[in-house]
């Protein structure tokens, strides 16, 4: 299935290069091998070889075309790290060399009043790092499943030198994703957190909540996750498919983040909060079940959701993990195993985070 790979040559400012990458052609189509096209650096753009990939739940929903608005051939990935190999002459943030971060988007209006308020997720104009559409030449954009990616400077992270990047990838959604709401919400030293779902956005959750000083829970369906929950940071784990722990726990919660992937009976999850509190959504972008409004009235409790974060919110969460030690668990995977990465992740079968180490895209075969 796979060919043989050659190592893309090395761009120059001047034109657009080849890169070897890793996508779909449908929405029933397995991960297999193409060759793409990167664009010539503009003045304002950075070319980064991509060193390692993180491979986010998303990536599966929109190769599925979940959400409705997926195009084909597809080559995802959202969680890009490497190294910068050339900048565009009005390039200030970055030179070659430096070690770079991509996330869920490369660029947006940047004039819009989200945009001015660093909130580029929100902008009318935004343009996903996949399966989004380039503002300036209308083209499609390709993921971090490659070995080379081309960005604008504002949409591109500084990695802090004491993150190693083999394991930093993931920050740039499961990490951004959880660190906003937490830190929206005002979690801290005093705060009894529930984080439900232990997968990439959960095991970043647990993480970033106990760095912030809060008391954390993991609410798991698999109890044989418990012990490495603990060994994350959790303090308590609630088996969420026992009813009587379930029962027992309830009003325990100030704050639920819900990383669930999938629709799901919300009801009991409610239940967990205490009067005024709040359970972000940031799973499940779907229909949910189980929502009763005397659940919500009569506790005074809030459901919210919240989407990835801005660029300036996602240079403060490296900088924090770089001060606090915070990493996500990977399990580094070659670009041949892409797919059977995608059916375990389906399965929940994670620990904690799959990413594809692009330095092994040329002996992939
Ligand atoms: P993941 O690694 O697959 O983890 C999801 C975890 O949820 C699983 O490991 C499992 O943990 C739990 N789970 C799975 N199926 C379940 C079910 N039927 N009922 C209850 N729990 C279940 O996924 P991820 O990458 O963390 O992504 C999670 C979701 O967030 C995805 O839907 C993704 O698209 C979405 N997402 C949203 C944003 C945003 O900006 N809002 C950003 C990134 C991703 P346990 O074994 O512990 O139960
Ligand atoms: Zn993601």
């Amino acid at each position: 299935m796979a060919t043989t790979l050659q190592p893309s040559p090395i761009e120059s400012v001047g034109g657009p290069s080849q890169s070897q990458a890793y996508g779909v052609a449908s929405a029933e189509a397995a991960v297999e091998p193409m060759t793409i096209e990167r664009r010539a650096p503009r003045p304002e753009d950075v070319a980064i070889r991509i060193t390692h990939c993180g491979i986010c739940h998303s990536d599966l929903h929109m190769a599925r075309n979940d959400w409705g608005m997926s195009v084909y051939p597809m080559v995802p990935g959202h969680e890009i790290v490497g190294i910068v190999t050339a900048v565009g002459s009005a390039v200030t943030k970055f030179k070659a060399g430096d070690r770079a971060a991509v996330g869920c988007l490369v660029d947006s209006d940047r004039t819009c009043d989200h945009c001015k308020a660093g909130h580029e997720q929100f902008c009318p104009n935004w343009v996903m790092t996949y399966a989004g559409k380039d503002l300036q030449d209308g083209s499609v954009t390709y993921g971090g499943y490659s070995d080379r990616i081309v960005v604008r400077q504002e949409f591109v992270c500084r990695v802090p030198e004491s993150l190693d990047i083999s394991r930093a990838a993931p920050l740039l959604c499961a990490g951004i994703t959880t660190y906003s709401p937490l830190r929206k919400f005002g979690v801290g030293p005093g705060t009894k957190v529930g984080i439900a779902g232990l997968g990439g956005l959960g095991h970043m959750g647990v993480k970033l909540a106990a760095a912030m000083g809060a008391n954390v829970t993991m609410i798991t369906t698999s109890p044989e996750k418990g012990e490495d929950a603990r060994e994350l940071g959790a303090h308590d784990v609630l088996i969420s498919r026992d009813p009587a722990a379930m029962e027992a726990a309830a009003e325990r919660f100030d704050f639920i983040l819900n990383t669930i992937p999938v629709t799901h009976d919300v009801g009991p999850y409610l239940n967990l909060l205490k009067p005024n509190g709040v359970m972000v959504i940031v799973g499940a972008i779907d229909m949910l079940e189980g929502i009763h409004g005397g659940a919500l009235a009569m506790r005074n409790r809030t459901i919210a959701g919240s989407l990835i974060g801005g660029l300036p919110e996602t240079q403060e969460m490296l900088d924090f993990c770089a001060e606090h030690g915070v990493l996500p668990e990977v399990e580094h995977v070659r670009p041949g195993e892409i797919n059977e990465a995608w059916d375990r992740m389906a399965k929940g079968d994670v620990r904690y985070r799959f990413v594809i180490d692009m330095g092994a895209a040329n002996s992939a075969a």
